[in-house]
């Protein structure tokens, strides 16, 4: 820094204007649920950091494990010999994998590599080139990854050419119906089904594609859970066409939903799976899981990356695992979660402020909260939009929270809050971000 520049300003000038950020100040410590400013400001955290430190910040025991990792090696690389922590994670993952045939394991640093390796893995193993994704989905920012995000042109504008092969349905989330959110679900589900039976007999033949790609609960795109039908009825396709099923549980995975992988509530089988985030708890790792029947068809070499399953990040991983099971988080993400539901779903009912709210939804503690949008260009044929609603809703009322003291998020390109908070969140900071939340609601519709 310079004369009286302070680091923060230093900090606007230097770093690159290519990164958004919600708050301004400089984080200096983290501890459990909260986050602390060198300015003395201390937030209650329900972003984790976009879904990530689950366990809390600076988790005592998975800090610990990095710190002794730290002082027996750190970069044992993975190209060049094994490291016991990476082991230890397939020891702790496999009893925990959706489906026992997923036994093959290949660790990264980040969400958007897993799914570059997934798309790869794909193309190798079956011989075709074309992705089916999902309209709204995100897989991250690298571009492989980007060609197969939809869920905001902001990251890919003025960006292509992206990786040619890829095509999109709808996810049944009835926005991108342009239905009600009461559709039922079947009617989601067999709208969407059958955009997938044309793509596949109008634009990507069966014989070409070689894997469909989905979230199943949608994140950046929106916070909708998938309906198991319509999952089951992708997996079908998947079988009858010879077409891998990637399932991308970045975000949904590990334990964020009430159970360790969303997919298991609709008791379909990925082909790949592609996990990150909670996964090491801050420490950057990311892992992605198939049958050992399919990974024996890659040459070695095909994968691989000079940090990938860094041996710190999978020590962390490792405790992280062991505190999951050990500390039974997964009961407090059901516990708070009913809490959270509760809450926001009395809020929907309320008198004043209810007729704002279209939409409560989600799983575990991934849950969104959709406000009405005014009538505006970018809106003109959306069924959310009412008359004498206030623009811009979910930034304004993110807004009030950061100024009550709560970080929190919004999701995709409708009004939609998402609520992420630690998975072993107290009841006590439940209800401390759930009444925050309620006044930034009363404050920005009165
Ligand atoms: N997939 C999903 C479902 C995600 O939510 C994200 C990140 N938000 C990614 C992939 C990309 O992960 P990363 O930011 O770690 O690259």
């Amino acid at each position: 820094t310079s004369g009286s520049e302070s680091l923060y300003e230093f900090g606007q000038r230097h770093v690159t204007n290519g990164l958004g950020r919600i708050t301004q100040g400089i984080m200096t410590k983290g501890e459990g649920s909260y986050v602390f400013y060198d300015d003395g400001r201390k937030m209650l955290d329900f972003t984790c950091g976009i879904g990530v430190t689950n366990l809390g910040h600076v988790n005592h025991r998975v800090s610990t494990a990095a710190a002794e990792q730290c002082m027996k090696i750190v970069h044992a690389q993975c190209s060049i010999a094994m490291h016991e922590p990476y082991l230890r994670l397939i020891e702790r993952l496999l009893p925990i994998m959706p489906d026992p045939s997923l036994d093959s394991f290949f660790f990264w640093n980040s969400g958007s590599e897993a799914v570059e390796a997934a798309i790869k893995m794909s193309r190798v193993i079956t011989g075709k080139q074309n992705i089916i994704c999902m309209q709204g989905a995100y897989h991250g920012r690298t571009f492989g990854a980007m060609a197969v995000t939809k869920s905001k042109t902001i990251y890919s504008k003025g960006v292509a050419p992206l990786m040619p092969g890829v095509f999109s349905i709808p996810y049944p989330f009835w926005h991108q119906l342009r239905l009600p959110p009461t559709t039922p679900t079947a009617t989601l589900v067999s709208l969407c089904l059958y955009q997938l039976d044309l793509v596949l007999s109008q634009q990507s033949a069966p014989s070409d594609t070689a894997a469909i790609l989905v979230e199943p609960v949608l994140g950046e795109g929106g916070y909708v859970p998938a309906p198991a039908e319509f999952l089951q009825g992708l997996r079908t396709l998947c079988d009858k066409h010879g077409i891998l099923l990637i399932i991308d549980e970045v975000q949904s995975g590990f334990g964020r939903t009430g159970r360790y992988f969303s997919i298991t509530e609709s008791g379909v089988r990925p082909d790949i799976l592609t996990i990150a985030k909670g996964l090491g708890n801050g420490f950057p790792i990311s892992g992605v899981v198939s049958r050992k029947e399919l990974t024996d068809k890659l040459t070695p070499g095909t994968l691989g990356g000079t940090y990938a399953g860094n041996a710190v990040s999978c020590a962390a991983a490792v405790a992280v695992a062991d505190v999951m099971r050990e500390e039974k988080i997964l009961d407090n993400v059901q516990a708070r979660s009913k809490e959270l539901f509760a809450s926001l779903k009395s809020l929907q009912s309320d008198s004043t402020v209810g007729r704002f709210i279209l939409d409560v939804r989600g799983r575990g503690l991934m849950v969104g909260v959709e406000f009405a949008a005014p009538p505006g260009p970018e809106r003109e044929h959306d069924v959310a939009v009412q008359e004498g609603v206030p623009k811009d809703m979910a930034t304004r009322i993110a807004k009030k929270c950061i100024e009550k003291g709560m970080l929190i998020l919004t999701t995709s390109v409708y009004e939609v809050i998402r609520f992420i908070p630690p998975l072993n969140v107290s009841a006590e900071d439940m209800k401390k971000g759930t009444k925050i939340f309620e006044e930034a609601v009363r404050e920005v519709v009165k």
